[in-house]
């Protein structure tokens, strides 16, 4: 079910609970912004989620709020992770769903990256 953008934070979520290491992922980054996890349904051969140490519930949210340092530190660490994973060239596709109409259904902000494959034109 997509979430209201707008909820308070749930500490509940199931990727606050992957934070917290109370729900296991399989890890591919990690620094003092960022976790970053395969997603455990990809969409493309490479599907990696990022999601912010703190607590965002959408990107409204982190956009809004967060620190101008955590700003750039996470908004780095998506950059340093598809560079890392070998996506640059031929290139890739990072995602934001926020709330209802963008489908997001983990009330915890996460960036998806998808690579891999020509992931066609997406304009909405
Ligand atoms: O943007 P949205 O909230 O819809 O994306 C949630 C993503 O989290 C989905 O791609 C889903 O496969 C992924 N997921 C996951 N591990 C879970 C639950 C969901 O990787 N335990």
């Amino acid at each position: 079910m997509p979430i209201d953008a707008t909820q308070p934070y749930d500490d509940q979520n199931i990727f606050a609970k992957v934070l917290r290491g109370e729900l296991p992922s399989k890890k591919v980054y990690e620094d003092e912004w960022a976790l970053a996890f395969h997603d455990i349904n990809p969409q493309a051969p490479v599907h990696i989620l990022v999601v912010p140490k703190r607590a965002y519930v959408s990107w409204d949210d982190f956009s809004a709020k967060a620190p101008d340092a955590e700003i750039a530190g996470f908004s780095r660490a998506v950059g340093r992770i598809a560079r890392d994973a070998g996506l640059v060239e031929p290139g890739y596709r990072v995602l934001y769903n926020v709330g209802g109409h963008g489908g997001q259904e983990i009330p915890h902000l996460h960036a998806h990256i998808f690579g891999g494959r020509p992931l066609g034109r997406m304009v909405g």
